[in-house]
């Protein structure tokens, strides 16, 4: 790879993990007691069946995400029903949600770029028999080009209209982009607590800064078979290696505080599946795997039950603790996406 495109492609990618922790390339120190027992702790929620997301927890989770940006965006998966009206087209790093209405679809997220929105997940709406002209929102769970990177050729070809929060529309407006990549024009913007409505359905977003300083994360509904079922998508998955919020993100603390605050609001919500546009982070690749395979006498793999919903959060909380309790530099303040030299 040339110097100039090396270089173009990991100021993207530190860009998508916030800079997450390169240092966990060189030897990492063992983690302290305290550390320890947050790690205990997850490991106790997640149980026998959570067990994906506790990745969260290791020193070096932003290489993993890493990993799985660079390993995993080519293996684009079958587009699946996951509910009667709700639908996923995406790869194995990242997807995007189309929430079916009586008055158009919204889609949760946009895929990474022109090429991915229009060569995989249009055709992959069409597949499953949804016109995409019948498209009307597109709300983006945060600032990071593998979420907004379709956005503006939606705007521009079908007239959807996009929403972001405040704080992360700013963070799309500061973004540098790369060739295929274009920014969205700032459209609808979504504030905490709002309920959004469309034809005979209701999304209500939160928005939960931590991993970006305006990150939306929503409670919605799920058909089938004439009952609906609560479920709870975090607009977000890796930790940010300061502590205080940056112009790039809200930092491990508000993280912590907005993920506690959404577990709070899922469980009042009577939320009983989560999602996550990052499946590959949450578990959400084996539940699609099992929704692709699905009889449909068979159970729904996205209803975990309240339970499980709760014990995810839970975990996180506790992986964003350990990450809290590691050794901080005064060089994770307010780090730039840029890593260090290396040979
Ligand atoms: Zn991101």
């Amino acid at each position: 790879m040339k110097l100039a495109s090396a270089l173009t492609t990991t100021v993207a990618l530190a860009a998508l993990i916030s800079g997450a922790s390169y240092a966990a390339d060189m030897a990492t120190p063992p983690d302290s007691a305290a550390v320890v027992e947050h790690i205990d702790k997850a490991k106790k929620l997640a149980g026998n069946d959570l067990t994906v997301p506790m990745f969260l927890c290791r020193a070096d989770s932003g290489m993993m995400v890493r990993n799985a940006i660079e390993n995993d965006s080519g293996k684009w998966m079958e587009p699946t029903k996951l509910f009667d009206n709700i639908f996923w087209m995406g790869n194995r790093f990242v997807g995007v949600f189309a929430i079916k209405t009586s008055d158009g679809v919204i889609l949760y997220d946009s895929g990474s770029s022109t090429d991915e929105i229009q060569n995989h997940i249009v055709p992959g709406l069409q597949k499953l028999g949804i016109d995409p002209k019948t498209i009307k929102y597109s709300i983006i769970s945060h600032g990071h080009y593998d979420h907004f990177g379709g956005a503006a050729w939606l705007q521009k070809t079908y007239g959807v209209k996009i929403g972001l929060s405040a704080p992360d529309w700013d963070l799309v407006a500061a973004t540098p982009l790369t060739a295929g990549r274009e920014a969205p024009t700032r459209d609808v913007v979504i504030a905490d607590g709002q309920v959004f409505k469309l034809g005979d359905t209701s999304i209500t977003f939160y928005v939960t800064p931590g991993h970006t300083p305006g990150a939306l994360s929503a409670i919605l509904s799920g058909k089938e078979k004439g009952k609906t079922y609560t479920l709870s998508l975090l607009g977000s998955v890796a930790f940010p290696p300061n502590l205080d919020p940056t112009p790039q993100n809200g930092g491990l603390l508000l993280y912590d505080k907005s993920v506690q605050r959404f577990a709070d609001i899922s469980k009042k919500a009577g939320a009983v599946g989560i999602l996550n546009t990052h499946a590959f982070a949450d578990g959400g690749l084996q539940r699609l795997d099992a929704a692709a395979a699905r009889k449909s006498d068979a159970a729904n793999p996205f209803l975990i039950g309240a339970d499980a919903v709760n014990r995810y959060y839970g975990l996180f909380d506790e992986c964003l603790k350990a990450a809290i309790a590691r050794p901080h530099s005064a060089d994770d303040i307010g780090k730039p996406s840029v890593p260090p030299k290396r040979s």
